[in-house]
């Protein structure tokens, strides 16, 4: 345990029934910090247990501890005691739910895009911002309470920044141009229907290529005191697809560095990368951040996306561009990385700075 934990802390799942929710439960058992003691979901559970209020689509089991837990509404009241909540709530909900559970003093971890950008929430990958934590000081003074929200990025920016955090601190960064491949995991459960995704490819995710686009250039920017959040200068275009595969957005970017630099110095600028939560050795971080293979035929969704139990983002094919100057291909596995391993590897940071 931690050396500033006295003892675990209570934490509970919003959404647990769901896609993500279930990555939460999944992964927080047997977390050295963090003691999964509530679960929420639609009313209509009405305080069933867990193994009853939900169809469990893992491959792990069930974890035995959650089974008989009841599934209560996402209200405070239902969940007293809690410090933390992960959120994997749907954001047509998930806006008025998390600003409650924050005014109520608990510190929320949302996968929803509904507070990402407000100019007071950290858009949060430890590996990439660590200092836009600094932001939820701010917050806290705004909205007058302990409480506070955290957001991670939607689940292709997560791979994306992370793959172009290196690139920027050593070379600069002007442009970036990224085509998706994108999991059918990625729409939650039931996600698209099977008739509309075997056999096909839909070049089209709602409102995904402008999340892509406006997250990345908040990630890669700056916050100062006072000052807030400001964008990063970069020009970031997108094209999103859904492909069917059922896990891991594997994703093509090509770069305009700002500077001249060689294919050796790149991977070798991608395989040093050494971030905060690894240095601080998070429970969650992965022991490397960024993984390059150098097989000509890597990274592949299926043999990839579990590389660091889902938290390492593959990178491959580093070649020229003959329109920016250098391309590749990322992957990143979408419900973990992407989304409920990226947020316990958040609040793991806001424990480790003692915000939490
Ligand atoms: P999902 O499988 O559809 O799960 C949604 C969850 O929200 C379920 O637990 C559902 O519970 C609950 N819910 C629905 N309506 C509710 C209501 N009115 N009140 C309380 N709970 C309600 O979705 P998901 O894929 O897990 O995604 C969850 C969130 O994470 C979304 O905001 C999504 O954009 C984001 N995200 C997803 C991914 C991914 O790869 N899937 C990645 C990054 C971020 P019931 O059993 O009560 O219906």
């Amino acid at each position: 345990m931690s050396p500033q934990l006295q003892a675990k802390i209570p934490v509970a799942v919003l959404g647990a029934t769901g896609m993500v929710g279930q990555r939460f439960i999944e992964l927080l058992q047997g977390h050295p910090w963090f003691d999964l003691v509530g679960l929420a979901a639609s009313e209509r559970h009405n305080g069933r247990p867990y193994s009853e209020a939900t169809i469990w689509r893992l491959s792990s089991d069930m974890p035995a501890a959650v089974a008989a837990l009841p599934v209560v509404g996402c209200r405070p009241d239902a969940l007293p005691g809690v410090k933390i909540v992960f959120s994997a709530l749907p954001a047509e909900i998930a806006g008025e739910i998390e600003l409650e559970f924050a005014r109520a003093g608990v510190a929320v971890f949302s996968n929803a895009k509904n507070h990402r950008m407000a100019p007071d929430v950290p858009l949060l990958i430890p590996e990439v911002n660590p200092d836009h934590i600094a932001a939820i000081v701010e917050q806290r003074k705004q909205q007058e309470t302990v409480g506070c929200i955290v957001t991670n990025a939607n689940c292709c920016a997560t791979p994306l920044v992370m793959a172009l955090k290196p690139l920027q601190e050593a070379f600069g960064l002007r442009k970036v141009l990224v085509t998706t491949l994108q999991a059918i995991s990625g729409a939650g459960y039931p996600g698209v229907p099977s008739y509309d995704i075997l056999d096909n490819v839909i070049p089209y995710i709602g409102g995904e290529e402008e999340k892509l686009e406006r997250e990345t250039r908040k990630m890669l920017g700056s916050w100062e005191k006072g000052q807030g959040f400001t964008d990063a200068p970069i020009v970031v275009s997108a094209h999103c697809n859904r492909v069917a595969t059922r896990e891991g957005h594997l994703e093509c970017i090509s770069v305009e560095l700002g500077r001249e630099t060689s294919p050796e110095e790149i991977i070798a600028t991608w395989t040093n990368y050494e971030p905060e939560s690894q240095r601080l050795k998070l429970p969650s971080a992965p022991e490397h951040a960024l993984l390059y293979r150098y097989e000509a035929d890597r990274p592949q969704t299926l043999r990839d996306r579990d590389a660091g139990d889902g938290m390492t983002v593959t990178i491959g094919r580093l070649r020229n561009c003959p329109l920016l100057g250098y391309k590749f291909v990322i992957l990143g596995h979408n419900t973990i990385r992407g989304a409920a391993g990226g947020s316990i590897l958040n609040a793991e940071l806001c424990v480790s700075k003692g915000l939490i």
